[in-house]
């Protein structure tokens, strides 16, 4: 299925617009989808799968950035380690830990963010404020991992009014963070297509989309 490319165009101005920065996010998706994007300009995409991850990696421009938007296993890092742009789902300190190892045998620094979880259904992950707390407490000793932001998805739910009371919160842990554990915070990962448009009122400074631009998937 082609791109919708003025979707990709009235979305990318948007955010553009509010200073928000717009992942493409491109899993299950074929190659040539994403360079029909990438000639258009489009430079950040999001994959949850280390496998495709991997293998688009190889096949496409290097000068793409990968976000890794899925849930990692910490036995799977090392795949990526060498060239991912922004991990966005570290939901554990046993997460982080790898990501650090992994990233010191590159020699480099990887961003991170912290999933938080926000949604009402009990299946997302993510940390809660304490388990926050603790692991922004002690990401400081992991010198190869830079904890750069927080991540989190809103629940599949028609009433905005839900969406929004999330990403408030969300928001909210977002500058307590700074404030009161020290942590400069820089990236707020929350919108997708469903409700992007509520997270950056709320104050997202980065969006995860995918149907909007792509189409709908198949199943996995
Ligand atoms: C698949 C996925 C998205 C994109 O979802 P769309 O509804 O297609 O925009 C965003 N974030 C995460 C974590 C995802 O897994």
């Amino acid at each position: 299925m082609p791109i919708n490319k003025a979707a990709y165009l009235q979305i990318k101005s948007g955010c553009d617009a509010a200073g928000v920065t717009l992942v493409a996010v491109s899993k299950l998706k074929p190659n040539e989808d994403i360079l029909a994007l990438y000639n258009l300009g489009q430079r950040d995409f999001g994959e949850n799968y280390v496998q495709e991850l991997m293998a688009k990696y190889e096949a496409l421009p290097k000068d793409i950035r990968w976000h890794f938007i899925g849930h990692l296993q910490s036995n799977k890092v090392k795949y990526i380690a060498q060239f991912v742009h922004l991990i966005h789902g570290v939901d554990s300190e046993k997460l982080l830990v790898a990501i650090n190892k992994e990233a010191k045998k590159n020699g480099r620094v990887i961003d991170c963010l912290l999933q938080i979880h926000i949604a009402q259904e009990a299946t997302k992950f993510g940390m809660d404020e304490h388990e926050l707390s603790v692991v922004i407490g002690s990401s400081g000793e992991y010198v190869n991992v830079h904890v750069c932001g927080l991540m989190g998805m809103g629940s599949f739910s028609d009433d905005d009014a839900v969406v929004t009371t999330e990403f408030k919160t969300l928001k909210e842990l977002y500058k307590k963070a700074a404030t009161t554990y020290g942590a400069p915070l820089t990236v707020l990962s929350m919108g997708m297509s469903g409700d992007y448009k509520i997270a950056i009122y709320q104050g997202s400074t980065m969006v995860r989309i995918g149907s909007l631009l792509f189409g709908a998937r198949d199943p996995k």
